[in-house]
């Protein structure tokens, strides 16, 4: 078997059955796919994946003798099973933000961009919808369901241990790339969606009266309007948007006319996922703290593409996705300020989130695990902590910067092409690059740059708001990521090309 051979990764039920000689995989077989699994993970890339933590030949653990398991050393069980005390032992671990890596060989690290559509490379600039996730996430995650699987935090055994310790390490990995002051601030959830509704819920509960204001901006994603409009429904208060001028940017004196005693939220992104305006989230919060408000940044479109620290920007809240990361889906973060989180009441009830339950009172945990009801994302969870490290080999400020000159040769490469009108053209954008073209509904252009291999988005970009203030319902959204090229841009520019001259030619 070739493990050089991307297309080895591809797990298809067929290499099963030919790897075993009855149709039903046996348990000899199975193990020594695994085996091959991993043999091929760690050749991919040509040496190119860190291997540090992960095992060296096939199955065996790196952890099965002497292993160093802070969790199970600090556990303390108590009358009720366990407890949290010792969470402050956990290592934080402060994150260098300049790496230095290689980015232009960093393409090869994403084995999906490999692949082929409709006989053309694939090429991926869909990424504001979804990233795609690096050789050594993959890897993470199977290493976890080799050697790690268990639930956490209640048990004394081995394996409960180990997750608890990846899982942990992953929150701290979270507290140093978005440079908050204590893993206990980082709260882990679903996603940016899940964590604004976990945010509209526990403070709207407690901050929110009839009459009061939530502002929010034109440039918010449905995610970051809608549970806004719930709140206001329920307590009787008003939802406010500062708007933006024909740039895309938020027209910040009219920003600062909406704030009043009243208003008790500030809900803003901090970067459009429709237009790609960086929103100046700094001076936004500082404004909104002189009247007294709450102020959540909804980090989804900018952890991607540029360094984040949240005490710098000293928002109370900020929320991500890690599928947008480069990380697995179905896992993201709430970060809370400990002080303002401690003085908040959990959302959902459950296990992992009490202290002590009895059938008349209930003693809730602190922060974060108040905020954790149930069995979370565990696997997913040290995923976005692989992705995490998987960053920090190349440091947000390269990233930022590449990314950067790729946005600025797209733009000028765009604005070549006859009837095509980019929508939003702020002075500091990020990753995105949207667009009409006149004579072409936008699906059309999807559809046919998809024919040629091409992925971007085109529809409403769950943005329609900001949208219709430029006359529009929908948008083409290349977006772009750090693997990306300009060999990537030009293949798009290619198809518009040859569709404006279809056009003219009447076919
Ligand atoms: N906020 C912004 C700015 C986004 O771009 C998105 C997704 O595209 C979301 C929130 C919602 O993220 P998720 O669907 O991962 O919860």
């Amino acid at each position: 078997m070739n493990t050089n051979d991307p297309s080895f990764l591809k797990l298809n039920p067929e290499t099963f059955i030919q790897n075993s000689p009855s149709p039903f995989p046996d348990e000899r077989s199975l193990e020594k796919l695994a085996r091959e699994m991993f043999g091929a993970l760690q050749s991919f890339g040509g040496g190119n994946l860190p291997t540090s933590g992960l095992p060296t030949n096939g199955l065996s653990s790196p952890t099965s003798s002497q292993e160093t398991l802070p969790y199970l050393e600090d556990l303390k069980l108590t009358d009720t099973g366990f407890s949290y005390s010792n969470f402050q032992s956990f290592p934080n671990i402060n994150i260098p933000q300049s790496g230095g890596g290689n980015l232009t060989s960093a393409r090869r690290d994403f084995p999906i961009l490999t692949e082929t559509v409709n006989g053309k490379p694939l090429v991926w600039l869909d990424n504001a919808a979804t990233t795609q996730k690096p050789i050594s996430v993959i890897e993470r995650l199977s290493h976890f369901y080799l050697h790690e699987n268990s639930n956490i935090h209640r048990a004394a055994h081995t394996l409960a241990a180990r997750s608890t310790d990846a899982y942990e390490k992953a929150r701290s990995l979270v507290q140093g790339f978005i440079g908050a002051g204590s893993a206990e601030e980082i709260v882990f959830v679903r996603g940016t969606t899940e964590g604004i509704n976990l945010l509209a819920n526990i403070i709207s509960d407690k901050h929110i009266q009839s009459g009061d204001e939530i502002l929010i901006t034109h440039l918010e994603h449905h995610a970051n309007i809608v549970p806004w409009q719930m709140v206001c429904a329920k307590k009787g208060a008003k939802l406010k948007v500062a708007p933006v001028d024909d740039s895309g940017q938020i027209i910040l004196s009219e920003y600062e006319r909406l704030l009043n005693s009243k208003t008790k939220i500030v809900s803003i992104t901090q970067v459009s996922n429709a237009l790609g305006t960086v929103v100046p989230v700094e001076e936004m919060t500082r404004s909104a703290h002189k009247v007294g408000a709450l102020v959540i940044v909804d980090g989804a479109q900018s952890v991607s593409h540029m360094p984040v620290n949240v005490q710098e920007i000293d928002c109370d809240f900020f929320v991500f996705s890690g599928h947008k990361l480069f990380a697995p889906t179905g896992i993201g973060v709430v970060y809370g300020k400990k002080s303002i989180l401690d003085t908040l009441p959990p959302w959902q009830g459950g296990g992992n989130m009490i202290k002590d339950v009895q059938f008349d009172h209930t003693t809730f945990q602190e922060a974060p695990f108040r905020f954790e009801a149930g069995t979370g994302n565990i696997a997913d969870a040290v995923g976005l902590g692989a992705a995490i490290e998987y960053l920090n080999r190349f440091g947000m400020k390269q990233i930022s910067a590449f990314e950067h000159d790729l946005l600025e040769y797209g733009t000028k490469e765009l604005l070549k092409i006859p009837g095509l009108r980019l929508i939003g053209t702020a002075k500091d954008k990020a990753g995105v690059l949207s667009f009409v073209v006149d004579g072409f509904k936008t699906e059309e252009i999807g559809k046919r740059l998809a024919e040629e291999g091409i992925a971007v988005r085109a529809g409403h970009h769950c943005a329609q708001p900001i949208l219709r203030r430029f006359g529009l319902e929908s948008t083409v959204r290349p977006s772009l990521a750090f693997y990306n090229s300009c060999e990537d841009i030009d293949a798009l520019i290619r198809v518009l090309y040859q569709l404006g001259s279809r056009n003219k030619l009447g076919i």
